[in-house]
């Protein structure tokens, strides 16, 4: 008889990463299946490579900040984990940081790489297992849980935590597995559009400013004349048009309204050049993906769906995206966070976690003075294809 896993993440990135992390830390015995043979490839890519992990700033001004929908259905997640928690954890697990006027927080390292080894060392540490080359190919409804299927094996899981992303850079992994899922057990998805994604624009100006970075730029966005969004950052001038925070900003405004007809502006010195209707670049080329499993069809109390229990949903794979700035990441590891708490409350369905909590520290007893082994095999049972 096979012994179901009570949490199997789908999706070793941000948000399976550090859902997987937070598993181990409350002895919820979890497995995270990732497709690529690295973990957190995008996570690498944050920040170019230097990884803005959070903004220094309160829950309230962080949902404010994003916008609705995502201010009301983020809340309950940003109260379970705001980024004055992100900050902790990292730094609790050996990731210095550093804090940019405009209070972003990167590793002080500024390598990516770090906040990547600093969750797959947690996920060790705590005995959270990782299984690389594992595409999951289908989730499929089990008397027990779930059948997680891939094209080697399958697993059983008692509960199934997708957090497979969003579907730009597909190379990372992130292709819409998740939302197929999804989809397959019951969910509508939202159509996909890119979220913070440059302008494609022919213009003089872009041909004499080409390959110019602008620290300070603002950027503003007209619908019928009236201007609804002005923001200031870096603007990078492109061969192909513009693109940079101060862009990517303004583009998310205008992919969230759904504008179809609308003015861009931008003011660099004393130049200022207002352009209509361009284009974006493919969704491919965004930072983040707007559209995807809906978030009226999950509990933002628990991250579970509303369609099917016992499936939680983390990260970008639902219709989650904020502002450059660390507002993605955040967002990702606040739903991860927010999804194992719910699970663990429901103690894995048969009211208790399958192993003893895990103390943060090798060697360090726990409350009732026990020491823990760190590395606790689980005793879950995989099943080859083919074999029966
Ligand atoms: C260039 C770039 C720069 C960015 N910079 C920042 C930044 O500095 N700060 C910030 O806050 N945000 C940044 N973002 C956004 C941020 O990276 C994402 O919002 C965040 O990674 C989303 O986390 P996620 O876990 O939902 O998805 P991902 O991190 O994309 O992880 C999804 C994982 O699921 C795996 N997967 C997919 N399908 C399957 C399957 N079938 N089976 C098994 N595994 C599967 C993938 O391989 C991948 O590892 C950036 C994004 C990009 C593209």
């Amino acid at each position: 008889m096979l012994k179901p896993v009570p949490l199997l993440i789908i999706g070793g990135g941000a948000a399976g990463l550090f859902a997987g992390c937070r598993a181990g830390e409350r002895g919820l015995g979890a497995l995270i299946l990732e497709r690529k043979h690295k973990p957190g490839r995008k996570v690498l890519m944050c920040g170019n490579g230097r990884c803005n992990l959070t903004k220094d700033i309160p829950p309230a001004q962080m949902l404010r900040d994003m916008g609705e929908p995502m201010a009301t259905f983020l809340a309950p997640a940003l109260e379970t984990l705001p980024p004055a928690a992100v900050q902790s954890w990292f730094q609790q697990h050996n990731v210095l940081l550093k804090k940019m006027e405009d209070r972003r927080v990167f590793p002080r390292s500024e390598l990516a790489s770090d906040v990547v080894h600093a969750l797959t060392d947690a996920l060790r540490d705590t005995g959270t297992a990782l299984c690389l080359n594992a595409p999951v190919e289908g989730v499929e409804r089990a008397e027990e849980g779930f059948h997680v299927v891939t094209a080697h094996f399958s697993v059983l899981a008692r509960h199934v935590l997708i957090a497979t992303g969003g579907v730009s850079y597909p190379k990372t992994g992130s292709v819409g597995d998740g939302q197929k899922f999804a989809k397959a057990l019951g969910h509508s998805l939202k159509p996909y559009r890119p979220g913070l994604i440059g302008f494609v624009i022919t213009h003089p100006w872009i041909d004499a400013h080409g390959g110019t970075t602008f620290e300070q730029a603002s950027f503003r966005v007209f619908r019928s004349g009236q201007k609804i969004y002005e923001g200031q950052g870096q603007m990078d001038c492109e061969t192909w048009g513009v693109g940079g925070a101060a862009a990517y900003n303004a583009s998310r405004c205008v992919a969230r309204q759904n504008l179809n007809d609308f003015e861009i502006e931008w003011t660099v010195g004393r130049d200022t050049v207002r352009v209509r209707n361009p284009e974006t670049r493919p969704l491919k080329e965004a930072i983040v993906t707007i559209g995807g499993v809906p978030l009226n069809e999950v509990d933002p109390a628990t991250m579970e769906s509303r369609k099917c229990p016992g499936l939680y949903f983390a990260g970008e794979v639902m219709d989650i995206d904020g502002p450059t700035g660390g507002y993605n990441l955040t967002a990702a590891f606040a739903t991860a966070a927010l999804a194992v708490e719910s699970i663990t409350k429901t103690g894995g369905r048969d009211g208790s976690p399958s192993r003893p909590p895990y103390v943060a520290h090798a060697g360090a007893a726990d409350v009732s003075g026990k020491r823990h082994s760190l590395h606790k095999p689980h005793g879950y049972t995989f099943q080859r294809k083919g074999l029966k």
